[in-house]
């Protein structure tokens, strides 16, 4: 589709042509806004990432791995109608992949070389995967409290990681820095990455098939949850959805920057993770001021857990033979806390939760 930047803050407008990550009047974040056109085709009759091909902001060839068309199973839960998405069935095993799909892809087609990125983790991985298939230079950018294992796993893949002293947004400052002193193209959470990541939201409202009442969903870096709302709005726009569900953002207690900003009425403040979810670790979500607007728009509902709680969650998911990382289980474990303090919010509702990776 045609589209432009325009800043989150400011409104200020940029065309696609410019490499750009931040706004250079005010230095918030990029949004890709389209010329919409007043029906759109979907591709093919499978549910796959590429099916959704005319809603994104990419004009030469879409690099995929096989991304998205992840399952949809239900759950057993007396009263309420549960779904999990299950996007650890991901090529690295988490939903970051739409994402790399579509940055990568516009690496490529802006004749980049070279990619880079700050991550927690599972970002860095996936970002590393794509870069290595798809014949691209990689670094990623480790805080000093990412997860071992899974810097490994990105080693593997052939990425160069440079550690950074400090959390996740020291890193991603770092990397910030370095694309723009060595003309590398940034990955990460910004404008492109949300693109791939709305395909979420298309994918649950085809496959539930009847009107969401909640979407669950963990916030780290928070463009998922502005994503989804984007994916959600956009299908409705088409007329593929009549009604936006409410959207209910999870974070870890030790970890809520964004879900104190919603529920105490204030601005968002930096807080220093300390949680064992290190996939949501960011104690300052680049997307937060979106999430908050992604939420009143769809009269969300924030809730904290505590890591206890995160590890319960994951617990019973093992039970029943899904497997994810505490941060991928957030969403669930949101759900669990919401239905045994106000179960009156959900009798009888359709309701998702999104179990977003498994990198332990
Ligand atoms: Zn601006």
């Amino acid at each position: 589709m045609n589209y432009g930047l325009v800043c989150t803050h400011c409104g200020m407008r940029y065309s696609n042509k410019v490499q750009l990550f931040r706004c250079i009047k005010c230095g918030s974040i990029l949004e890709v806004y389209y010329k919409y056109p007043s029906k759109i085709k979907l591709i093919g009759e499978k549910i796959t990432h590429s099916r959704y091909r005319n809603l994104f902001p990419i004009h030469g060839k879409l690099f995929t791995l096989g991304e998205g068309g992840t399952p949809l199973i239900t759950y057993k839960m007396k009263g309420v109608n549960l779904y999990l998405k299950l996007e650890t069935y991901n090529p690295t095993n988490s939903f970051k992949d739409r994402g790399s799909s579509i940055e990568i892809s516009k690496a490529k087609e802006l004749g980049f070389k070279e990619v880079c990125c700050a991550s927690t983790g599972n970002m860095g991985l996936s970002t590393a995967t794509y870069a290595e298939r798809f014949g691209i230079k990689c670094y990623i950018f480790i805080s000093e409290d990412a997860n071992k294992k899974k810097i490994e796993k990105i080693k593997k893949q052939g990425a160069e990681i440079i550690k950074v002293e400090g959390d996740f947004n020291t890193a991603l400052e770092t990397a910030e820095l370095f694309a723009k002193e060595n003309d590398v193209f940034l990955c990460g959470d910004y404008h492109y990455r949300k693109e791939g990541q709305k395909t979420i939201a298309y994918e649950l409202t085809e496959q539930v098939n009847k009107p969401l009442d909640f979407i669950f969903l963990p916030v780290g870096n928070s463009t998922l949850l502005a994503a989804v709302f984007k994916g959600l709005e956009e299908f409705k726009r088409f007329n593929l959805l009549e009604k936006l569900p409410r959207l209910v953002a999870v974070q870890a207690k030790g970890c809520n920057p964004l879900i104190k900003a919603f529920n105490n009425h204030i601005r968002i403040r930096y807080q220093h993770p300390k949680t064992i979810a290190d996939a949501i670790a960011v104690g300052y979500p680049t997307f937060g001021f979106e999430g908050l607007k992604s939420l009143k728009k769809t009269s969300g509902i924030a809730v904290s857990v505590k890591d206890g709680e995160l590890l319960s969650a994951k617990k019973k998911l093992a039970m029943v033979g899904i497997f994810a990382e505490p941060g991928g289980a957030a969403a669930f474990s949101g759900f669990l806390k919401l239905y045994k303090k106000h179960p009156a919010y959900l009798k009888n509702k359709n309701v998702a939760c999104i179990i977003t990776g498994n990198n332990e």
